[in-house]
């Protein structure tokens, strides 16, 4: 199954908002093996939207359209796409009953179009919610074989409709499930296209591998994924390359896991030494502490420190003797390594 995306909204074009519901979505499908080559992002308008339906239907089998489902009259999605199918829009009973029972308990008025947000294909399946008031609406084309989704914009709603319904009734869907293993690796004092270079052998017999490198701010990271079938369950492939990778990488290889970073490792490699650190910061104002001490268990190794911004709290705070600072300045090795001592 070949999924396309359309996320729908004017704030999203504008970049007044992030689209983060774009990379939740392809997320959550990629998990149960849907693939997905192409996305779209449109304003809330029902021509431009219908156009960007009419372009996804020429290459994919899902049509998810997210955003755009709410009561207010620039929510044009479920219209949009009913108008696109030559569909007809109907209230579903039961959303529409949660909707009203909402207003009576938050003791609000109903306003003329919080209807909308129960309407959903008269043929087709409606993804009912309490997470938020806007059900999902699915609509299967059974001719072209292609199902055509509308979910919600809220990305809380969005992401309880898609763990609840929409996910579960995919994976129903799809012969063979697919699964994929991911693996992190991260390293540190080394080059993206250095890393490239000496990999290029170990990646060349590993075809059958996604493997993506990405330049982090402070380091590399190596992403490796391998998708197969839910049935048969043996990831060996990955395992023995990640084994290669690491060993071929050794001098700069700082751990595996997507939240791993240079502090983690500097913080557990002190633990495994036995170490403690202080600090000493002048122009970082507290910065290297501050990143250090993010780390779960930091407290294990890092004692304190100065923030010495001026000369003079050098002085006070470091007992630096002010004549090294005169003759060499503040910006110098001298004056570097008698704070440290
Ligand atoms: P809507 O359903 O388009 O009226 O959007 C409702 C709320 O969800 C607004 O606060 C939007 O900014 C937010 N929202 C809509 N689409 C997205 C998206 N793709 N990513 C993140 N937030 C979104
Ligand atoms: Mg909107």
């Amino acid at each position: 199954m070949n999924l396309e995306i359309i996320t729908v909204g004017t704030e999203l074009v504008q970049g007044q908002t992030i689209n983060t519901n774009a990379a939740l979505l392809a997320k959550a499908f990629a998990s149960i093996g849907v693939s997905s080559y192409n996305q779209q992002v449109v304003d809330d308008n029902q021509k431009r939207i219908e156009e960007s339906i009419s372009i996804a239907a020429t290459r994919a089998d899902l049509i998810v359209l997210a955003g755009g489902i709410g009561p207010t009259h620039d929510d044009l999605t479920k219209e949009s796409l009913a108008h696109y199918l030559g569909q007809e829009l109907v209230i579903d009973s039961q959303q529409w009953q949660y909707i009203q029972d909402y207003f009576i308990k938050q003791d609000r008025q109903l306003s003329p179009l919080d209807y909308k947000q129960a309407l959903t294909f008269r043929e087709g399946y409606c993804f009912n919610t309490e997470d938020g008031l806007a059900c999902g609406s699915l609509y299967f084309d059974a001719d072209a074989n292609q199902y055509y989704i509308c979910l919600p914009g809220p990305p809380n709603e969005l992401k309880a409709m898609l763990n609840k319904e929409v996910v579960p009734y995919f994976e129903q869907k799809i012969d063979q499930p697919l699964a994929t293993e991911t693996i992190c690796l991260n390293f540190y004092g080394i080059g993206e296209s250095q890393v490239a270079n000496l990999l290029e052998p170990i990646i060349q017999k590993a075809r059958e591998l996604d493997i993506a490198i990405y330049a982090k701010p402070r380091h590399i990271r190596l992403v490796l994924s391998q998708k197969q079938s839910k049935i048969v369950d043996n990831y060996q492939l990955l395992d023995e390359t990640s084994h290669q990778i690491i060993d071929q990488l050794k001098d700069y290889y700082i751990g595996e896991g997507r939240e791993h970073t240079i502090e983690a490792y500097l913080i557990n490699r002190l633990k495994q030494l036995k170490l403690t650190l202080s600090g000493a910061e002048s122009l970082t104002g507290g910065k290297m502490l501050s990143r250090l001490t993010q780390v779960p268990s930091a407290s294990a190794v890092i004692k304190g420190g100065f923030v010495v911004y001026q000369a003079q709290a050098k002085v006070d705070l470091l007992s630096i003797d002010p004549e090294l600072i005169e003759k060499y300045s503040v910006y110098s090795e001298q004056c570097a390594c008698a704070m440290a001592e």
